[in-house]
């Protein structure tokens, strides 16, 4: 594979070239143009943030990035997935409300919002891969009808993965409530009896006739159980839960092949933010500090390139003082040093990418190209 090309643009700005100037301006260098929008439904895959979280990529951003897309001639609606876990974005109506309270509105983003995987984390649909780990990947029907996917990833430390950008937004980010139970967990889900009322809802939901009550609490018939994770996402009572979670990095493999799921067939395009960089992910309650200076903007048609290029430039960043780096290690981590490994040591972002790069979504050779 030919080396690819990601585009960055640094956070120096003028009068006349704010940041959200310089973001199209970023874009269009890297040749979004190039895509044929016209009467195209197109997804922008973003995260909204979990109310508390501060540094999720702000609406402005979305907003212009809406902007542009209609006036390429496409139809761009913002979109997310449900979680897994309880909190604020675990069905649609939290999660829709939660991304009003972080400014995502028809107004600030200029661009209607779909849940894209339902109510209830429901409505999806399998697309055939054939992956050593997943065979179809369950993904959220919104974006799995959309004709073009449009990434915009807020790049920062993840606790599972190592970091976040283009390939954890897609693929984790895009798969719904039992896709991300596919993705997590080696195992089908456990009830923790303690905590089932014996309320029947995963009883009635089971589409596979896996769980009953026997006196009162549910039980799970493993004989039968396919680990769709509908139960866990109708559990209102922390009793149905995911099993065992699986290695980070089987979990970066699987994460690959739903991108590959996600992408499949259909125009694609990547937006980073490298600011704020967080040393967790964005689905906290709370951000910590920083761990390296704000840096950037980075794009490119190639996902895989577009992570590798963040993480290397975040590598080559200094260390920033009174963050979870520093809490634990001396002062003499700065530039060249693998920040993410520091902050989560049982982490395999490399191998993720490795994979990534085999199964055919990209390649980690690229050009990083400067753009004013
Ligand atoms: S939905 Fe939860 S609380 Fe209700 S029966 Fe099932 S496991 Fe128990
Ligand atoms: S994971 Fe799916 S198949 Fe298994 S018990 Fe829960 S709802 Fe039924």
């Amino acid at each position: 594979m030919s080396k690819s090309n990601v585009y960055f643009t640094n956070l120096r700005t003028s009068p006349s070239r704010n940041l959200l100037t310089k973001m199209e301006r970023l874009v269009k260098a890297a040749g979004i143009e190039n895509i044929d929008f016209k009467k195209q439904f197109v997804a922008i895959k973003i995260h909204f943030g979990e109310p508390g979280n501060l540094a999720y990529l702000r609406p402005n951003y979305a907003a212009r990035m809406a902007n542009l897309l209609r006036s390429l001639g496409g139809k761009p609606f913002l979109t997310d997935s449900n979680t897994l876990y309880s909190g604020g974005r675990s069905n649609a109506v939290d999660h829709l409300k939660s991304a009003m309270e972080n400014g995502y509105n028809p107004i600030s983003a200029q661009c209607d919002i779909i849940i894209a995987d339902g109510l209830k984390g429901t409505d999806y649909r399998e697309i055939p891969i054939d992956g050593e780990y997943c065979k179809a990947p369950k993904i959220g029907a919104a974006i799995a009808d959309a004709d073009i996917i449009l990434s915009m990833n807020h790049f920062k430390g993840h606790e599972q993965t190592g970091f976040g950008g283009a390939l954890k937004n897609l693929g984790m980010g895009c798969a719904s409530v039992g896709g991300k139970l596919e993705l997590h967990s080696a195992s089908q889900p456990i009830v923790i009896q303690k905590n089932c009322i014996g309320c029947n809802i995963c009883v009635k939901h089971c589409a596979h006739d896996a769980i009953h009550l026997v006196d009162r609490k549910a039980e799970i018939n493993y004989d039968r159980c396919v680990g769709c994770g509908q139960c866990v996402a109708l559990c209102q009572y922390n009793a149905a839960v995911l099993g065992e979670d699986d290695t980070s990095e089987r979990l970066n493999y699987k994460i690959a092949e739903y991108t590959k799921a996600v992408l499949k067939d259909k125009p694609n395009f990547h937006v980073s933010f490298i600011m704020n960089v967080s040393p967790e992910c964005d689905c906290w309650n709370h951000n910590d500090a920083a761990i390296i200076p704000d840096l950037g903007i980075a794009a490119s048609f190639d996902p895989v390139a577009l992570d590798k290029a963040c993480a290397d430039l975040v590598t080559a960043a200094p260390v920033l003082q009174n963050n979870k780096i520093t809490d634990h290690h001396s002062h003499d981590h700065h530039e060249g040093t693998d920040k993410f490994c520091l902050i989560h040591p049982n982490t395999e972002w490399k191998k993720g990418l490795e994979y990534a790069e085999k199964i055919g979504l990209g390649t980690q050779d690229y050009t990083l190209i400067q753009v004013d």
